[in-house]
């Protein structure tokens, strides 16, 4: 069996690592990769953060999992006994809450722990004690992961993925797919920019923000949108603790990252959020309009914040219910999605490459239960909704 991966980020890594580690030689796996610097994607550009706080149970294993070959890299990624820096660094998440707030979080620490999460509520007063820097006047509950969450390099963890599947037998090749074509329903080759075509029997779309357009080369719909958000470097001369990952109820989030911080503003319900904005032109407004006036309410030290540098990537939205799409497009069964995964992908990567890959080579999940990211509920819009979306 043949089967040409679109997309080396860390999804198609995964999925290509996993193909081979499953299926062993009989699956001649071949990923093609239009720019093997990464520089736009979605991999190298994220905040590489690792959470077990969602609202639903399967992506808290999802994570589980990733966190997992994360911490055991050198075991799961290793190439003949080197070691594998993926950048890791233990951390936390801290989600507030004001009072409208507090069902949801505690709907979703019910859902967590059930799931195996490590996480404790928070009330104010302890919250307060815990964090002394924060201002907590108008938080009911925060939810604090208290292990099993951090932060890594995602350009290196896509790139270990990689050198894994590559050692594994997979073979990358350096090219952009511009054609796919369906004969009697199935896709049978795909045509590349250098004018070869590659002949298969089975496509994985793993393009993350450029999913729709590879559907589209297809004429199948592939609804994910390349939505850009802004991260923002920052310094602050007033000497504070690390802080965990805060994830603020104004839509903003920030962290320590070396000495330093980093944060953004992810746009909520009614706020504008236009598709395909342009990579290189980060949101610098985004700073004194959304980022520092919160930031500077959560942590009143934060008055001081100095932003040192400012980057953009893409989420890749499915804006039906926020969760990824994994398993066979619904008008094409040799046309495999591991997209949408809405701005938590570098952690599920290894959960879905894993879950494609058993569900391409054998027709069903063999370890964990992945059917509720088939892409048929795109078909019926029957919703499966994360809330826990930053
Ligand atoms: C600012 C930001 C912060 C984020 N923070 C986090 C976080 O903290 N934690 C987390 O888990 N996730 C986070 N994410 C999301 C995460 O980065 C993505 O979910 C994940 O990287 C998706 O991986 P991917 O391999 O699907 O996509 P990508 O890494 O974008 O890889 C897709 C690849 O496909 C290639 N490609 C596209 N079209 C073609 C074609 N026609 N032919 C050949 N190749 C093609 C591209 O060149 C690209 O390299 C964040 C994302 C952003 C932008």
């Amino acid at each position: 069996m043949r089967v040409v991966v679109i997309g080396g980020g860390a999804v198609g890594a995964a999925v290509a690592l996993f193909l081979r580690q499953r299926g062993g030689a009989a699956v001649e796996v071949l990923v093609v990769e239009a720019d093997p610097t990464l520089a736009r994607s979605s991999s190298a550009l994220s905040a590489g953060s690792v959470r077990q706080q969602f609202s639903n149970a399967v992506n808290v294993q999802m994570s589980r999992f990733g966190h997992q070959v994360i911490t055991e890299a050198d075991a799961w990624l290793g190439v003949d006994g080197a070691p594998v820096p993926v950048g890791w660094v233990p951390g936390a998440y801290l989600f507030c809450a004001g009072a409208a707030g507090v069902p949801v979080l505690q709907h979703n620490h019910a859902v967590q722990r059930q799931a195996g999460a490590d996480v404790a509520l928070l009330r104010r007063d302890a919250l307060a004690a815990r964090f002394p820097w924060l201002h907590t006047d108008d938080i009911a509950l925060a939810s604090l992961g208290q292990s099993g969450e951090g932060w890594l390099d995602g350009e290196a963890w896509a790139r270990a993925l990689g050198a894994k599947a590559r050692a594994l037998g997979a073979q990358w090749r350096h090219d952009r797919v511009t054609g796919l074509h369906l004969q009697a329903g199935r896709l049978v080759a795909a045509r590349l920019a250098s004018g070869e075509v590659l002949a298969a029997d089975a496509f994985v779309n793993a393009a993350g923000p450029w999913a729709g357009a590879v559907g589209a080369l297809a004429g199948l719909p592939v609804p994910v949108h390349a939505r850009r958000r802004t991260v923002f470097m920052m310094t602050c001369p007033t000497p504070l603790p690390p802080t965990p990952l805060v994830v603020d109820s104004s839509g903003c989030w920030f962290r320590s990252e070396g000495r330093g911080f980093i944060g953004g503003w992810s746009p909520g319900d009614g706020d504008a959020d236009p598709d395909d904005l342009p990579l290189d032109q980060p949101d610098l407004a985004q700073f004194e309009d959304r980022l520092w006036p919160a930031m500077a309410h959560r942590v009143p030290a934060f008055e001081a914040l100095r932003v040192q540098q400012a980057w953009a990537g893409y989420y890749e939205v499915h804006p039906l219910d926020h969760n990824a799409l994994i398993g066979a497009h619904p008008h094409c069964a040799n046309f495999w999605l591991c997209n949408g995964f809405s701005g938590h992908g570098l952690q599920h990567a290894p959960a879905a490459g894993r879950g494609l890959a058993e569900l391409l080579l054998t027709g069903g999940f063999e370890t964990l239960d992945l059917s509720a990211f088939s892409p048929q509920r795109v078909l019926t819009g029957q919703a499966f909704v994360e809330q826990a979306i930053i």
